[in-house]
């Protein structure tokens, strides 16, 4: 399974937020082994939204969209997911039902955060207010991490993938030293291989099956100045 994860909001362009959701998601995407293929920020505006959520829906299996969810006239994250399958924003029955039971009636600003695209599967905010919606295979979910991430976790069943195996090995070598046997290391196995240089080389060895990545880490480990 593939994924694209859209984040929206003003705030993360200009750099006044940091944009944990996204490396959160990948993180979890990643441990179900969902490959995830974008992470795109755009900014509070409906086309924006359309056009990205439009775009990754017809190439990806799934699309998960954070941020502008609540009352306030920047958040039109629903409209903007609406607009990307073609439907209208509308008053929905089920998620009013669970706002009213916490106290939120129709004229309060948080029951606005009920109209949903009108073929939706609302999503409970277990840890907010604004819910969340899933809509054909676009999951909407709230800006706040602690929502959003926990809005995550009532849908992640439905993400699964081939769970993958990686096996770290630091080299106390340049990098450019090390090219050769990347290069063996991919003929010879069949893993993929990442480096990450720092302050020595992280070799990342990954592969789905467990045994091919330790055969693989044993033998750059055998051939190399490990840490
Ligand atoms: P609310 O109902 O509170 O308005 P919302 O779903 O509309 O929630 P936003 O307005 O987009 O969410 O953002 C709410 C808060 O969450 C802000 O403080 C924002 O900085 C933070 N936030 C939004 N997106 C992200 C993100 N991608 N990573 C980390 N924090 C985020
Ligand atoms: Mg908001």
């Amino acid at each position: 399974m593939n994924v694209g994860i859209v984040t929206v909001g003003d705030e993360l362009l200009v750099g006044d937020t940091e944009n944990t959701n996204a490396t959160w998601l990948c993180g979890r995407l990643a441990d179900r082994g969902v490959v995830v293929r974008r992470v795109t920020v755009v900014p509070d505006e409906v086309g924006e939204i359309a056009r990205v959520v439009n775009e990754y829906h017809a190439e990806y299996d799934a699309v998960v969209v954070t941020g502008g969810l609540g009352p306030t006239h920047d958040d039109v994250t629903m409209e903007g997911v609406a607009a990307a399958f073609g439907q209208e924003v509308v008053a929905n029955e089920t998620a009013a039902t669970w706002l009213a039971d916490r106290g939120y009636g129709a004229g309060d600003l948080a029951a606005e955060t009920t109209h949903l695209p009108a073929d939706c599967r609302p999503l409970r905010n277990e840890a907010g207010v604004a819910p969340g919606a899933a809509v054909e295979s676009a999951y909407v979910l709230p800006g706040v991490p602690a929502e959003m991430r926990a809005m995550f976790e009532s849908v992640a069943d439905e993400f699964e993938g081939t769970p993958t195996h990686t096996v770290a090995v630091d080299v106390d070598e340049p990098e450019s030293a090390l090219l050769d046997r990347f290069t063996a290391l991919q003929e010879r196995f069949d893993v993929s291989v990442g480096s990450y240089p720092g302050e020595s080389v992280t070799v990342k060895i990954t592969a789905t099956d467990r045994d091919e990545v330790e055969r693989a880490a044993d033998w750059l480990r055998g051939r190399s100045e490990v840490v």
